[in-house]
């Protein structure tokens, strides 16, 4: 019997059968708007379904202009649509048995869009558009809207459709008091409010008849004020059963709650427990959703019987073959999704395309292509650090002979570093993926082997890659070499003891992260679901209304002062959808955080520092230096002089805001064409 038997069971819906229990969830990826973005998107899900995807849920596609998160988004509204969604239901539907629906998304306030329609003009608090109120007539049309976009889709060959009822949408706005302040029929009573999501559930299901696949997406914790209670909830489950849904998924979380729902510091599976709530009450098929990553979690939860389906969307970017490798026993060579959302989410919300940092092929099929080399070339690769990693599995892969050393006992380079962070254990999958893959690939690894030029330049090899990350840079200061500073790897790597009082110089990446892992007790939130509901004010019980409480954070380890020089609000160039929770997290732990600082020295009294045309002493035990780094790249100059052919990849080429989603993309681009 399969280690994942439960989840690789398929899931009979009457008139239709899902291959397994794994649903990829909707993930909007900017193709959808871009020239030849339908024939990338048919590869994309195409490999999906490949990769046995029981059913593949599309990114939101409007059901009107109105209904837009952006001007120019893709709507479904007439036949030359229907055309392009045609070459992504054929391409899916030449894999057997493989099943695809597309969701309907209507973002109401949420649209970055001066035509947003909703319950009530209630502006939201992270978009700039209040959006006009709907009358009767309006509110009719937009129910017309969805049932057309839902008909279209069928005439498009989809399987079926998700309707999203959730995360703060058109038609969560309507359901919940805080957005809607209607007194007509629409508005009101809680019977009024659901009004909305009934009509266009059993519309829909009146059209498309009886055998096409209706998903709800219910929100069953809104993390909001005057969000719907648990009972309200159940009661919406019922209905929205009753107008004739086929499944229904779970949401979590409106996008401007102020609790963290997908990010890496979400502990693994943390909401799934809802969803086993409501299963109680439903009786057709549930499916959860959120940091769901491993077949191992996601098996577990179908075991349980807390869902009958889980949904997976970030984890089919970072591995499109998720359940053909663990339907094998290769669950081990999965390449995890480590929550990052630096390649995906991230560029959602700046309006670029959707990639994966582990996984730049995500997206990119048609472009980013691993041919069989015709030419076997003798490759070294120096460092084992994510670009390295990348590159000698990448060439080996292809076919080129691969070694790889590193001066380290083990590989992964700074990803040792990042995975003691809390929140950010995660990363350590992107290691053990990577060790699977050099043994896999047929890689030579060597490690304890700090190479030399020399080394290089006798051993013949055709093509030297340099990985050899950075150096932490050390600013040029009175008194950096008194013994109370340390460096990040001084922390982080060393452990050298660090006092009660600390500034941490510089307020990048590893600044925050080093500033969260002094602050963290024994136990950290990320890890432990309890402490995470508990620091971040959640009730999974839904007493409430929304599922908020006040939170209870647990007082910090030490008193951190997080400084810069620049004028920008400390943290500003942190990721655009997690920046938030990491400015959060120290605030709750009363970190100081200082900009427009000027350092002076460092001496016994502590950390001197011009602020304002003042000088200010930070009195503290330590000073740990995040000042970033330099590029590493000693072994360059004698390679070139004696002839080789050389190519600097990841923090070895440029260390300046280096992060992994450049380094492993770089790094898989050089070895796919090299
Ligand atoms: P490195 O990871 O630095 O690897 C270089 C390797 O080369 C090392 O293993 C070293 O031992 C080896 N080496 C060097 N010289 C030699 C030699 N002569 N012979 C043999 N071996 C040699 N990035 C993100 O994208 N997101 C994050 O959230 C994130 N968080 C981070 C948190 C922390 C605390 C840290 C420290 C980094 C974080 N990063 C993050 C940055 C990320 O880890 C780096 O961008 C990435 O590791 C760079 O990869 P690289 O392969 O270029 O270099
Ligand atoms: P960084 O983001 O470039 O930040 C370096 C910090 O040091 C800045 O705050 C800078 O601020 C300060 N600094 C630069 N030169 C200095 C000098 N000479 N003296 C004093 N201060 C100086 O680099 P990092 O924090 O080292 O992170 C490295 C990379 O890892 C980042 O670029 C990032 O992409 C990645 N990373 C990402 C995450 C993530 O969550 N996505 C987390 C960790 C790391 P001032 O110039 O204003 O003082
Ligand atoms: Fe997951 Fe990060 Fe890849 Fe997004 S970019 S799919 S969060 S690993």
């Amino acid at each position: 019997m399969s280690l994942y038997s439960h989840l690789l069971e398929p899931l009979d819906l009457g008139f239709t059968k899902a291959r397994s229990r794994v649903l990829m969830g909707s993930m909007h990826t900017g193709l959808e708007e871009r020239k030849g973005g339908w024939e990338r998107q048919a590869e994309y899900f195409k490999q999906r379904a490949i990769g046995g995807v029981g059913i593949i849920v599309s990114g939101g596609i409007g059901p009107n202009e109105e209904g837009v998160g952006v001007q120019g988004g893709a709507i479904l509204v007439n036949d030359e649509q229907v055309a392009k969604h045609q070459i992504v239901t054929k391409a899916v539907h030449e894999v057997e048995g493989a099943l695809i629906c597309m969701q309907i998304l209507h973002t109401g306030r949420y649209a970055y869009n001066s035509k947003a329609v909703s319950a009530s003009a209630v502006k939201s608090p992270i978009h700039p558009f209040p959006p006009k109120e709907l009358d009767a007539q309006g509110i009719e049309k937009q129910i017309q809207d969805f049932v057309t976009c839902a008909l279209l889709a069928q005439k498009a060959g989809y399987d079926g459709v998700e309707i999203m009822g959730s995360e703060g949408y058109f038609i969560n706005q309507f359901i919940v008091k805080h957005t809607n302040k209607r007194t007509d029929e629409w508005g009101g009573s809680y019977e009024n409010r659901i009004r909305l999501a009934k009509e266009i559930v059993r519309r829909t299901r009146e059209a498309v008849g009886e055998k096409f696949i209706i998903i709800y997406r219910l929100s069953m914790l809104d993390l909001v004020e005057d969000g719907s209670t648990w009972d309200e909830v159940v009661y919406l489950g019922k209905e929205i059963e009753k107008c004739g849904a086929t499944m229904i998924n779970t949401g979590i979380g409106w996008h401007e709650a102020r609790v963290p729902t997908i990010a890496t510091s979400v502990p693994r599976a943390a909401f799934v427990d809802v969803t086993a709530r409501m299963k109680k009450e439903l009786s057709i098929p549930l499916i959860t959703t959120n940091r769901i990553n491993t077949p191992e979690v996601a098996n577990a939860i179908v075991a349980e019987g807390q869902a009958d389906m889980v949904s997976m969307a970030r984890p089919m970017l970072a591995d499109p073959y998720f359940v053909t490798k663990a339907a094998a026993g290769r669950g081990d060579e999965i390449n995890t999704c480590i929550g990052c959302n630096q390649a995906c989410l991230d560029h959602v919300f700046s309006g670029g395309e959707v990639s994966c940092l582990v996984n730049p092929y995500a997206c990119n099929e048609t472009i980013l292509i691993d041919q069989p080399v015709v030419l076997k070339k003798k490759i070294a690769v120096v460092g084992a650090g994510p670009a390295g990693l990348a590159a000698a599995t990448t060439a080996a892969r292809r076919g080129h002979e691969v070694t790889l050393f590193d001066a380290a006992s083990e590989i992964g380079g700074q990803f040792n570093i990042a995975k003691q962070v809390p929140g950010k254990e995660e990363f350590f999958e992107t290691i053990r993926y990577f060790g699977k893959m050099i043994s896999s690939t047929g890689v030579e690894l060597k490690l304890n082997t700090r190479v030399a030029a020399k080394d290089l330049i006798s051993a013949g090899f055709d093509e030297v890659l340099l990985a050899t990350g950075i150096i932490p840079r050390l600013p040029e200061l009175e008194g950096v070499d008194h013994p109370m500073v340390l460096n990040y790897l001084d922390v982080l790597k060393h452990k050298k003891p660090v006092g009660k009082r600390v500034a941490v110089m510089g307020a990048g990446g590893i600044g925050f992260d080093v500033a969260e892992y002094l602050v963290h007790g024994k136990t950290t939130p990320s890890i432990d679901k309890a402490q995470f509901m508990k620091e971040w004010g959640v009730d999974l019980k839904v007493a409430g209304a929304g599922g908020l409480i006040q939170p209870e954070v647990e007082p910090a380890a030490r008193e951190v002062t997080l400084v810069q020089r620049k004028k920008t609000k400390v943290g500003a160039g942190l990721g655009k959808t997690t920046g938030w929770i990491h400015r959060t997290t120290l605030k709750h732990k009363n970190v100081q955080m200082i900009n427009k600082a000027q350092y002076l020295k460092i001496d016994d009294a502590g950390l001197h520092i011009e602020l304002d045309g003042e000088v200010k002493v930070l009195e503290v035990d330590n000073v740990i230096v995040c000042a970033g780094q330099d590029p590493q790249r000693e072994l360059q100059a004698a390679l070139v002089e004696a002839g080789l052919s050389v190519h600097l990849i990841g923090g070895a080429d440029k260390a300046a805001e280096l992060d992994a989603k450049r380094a492993i993309k770089q790094a898989t681009e050089l070895a796919a064409a090299i």
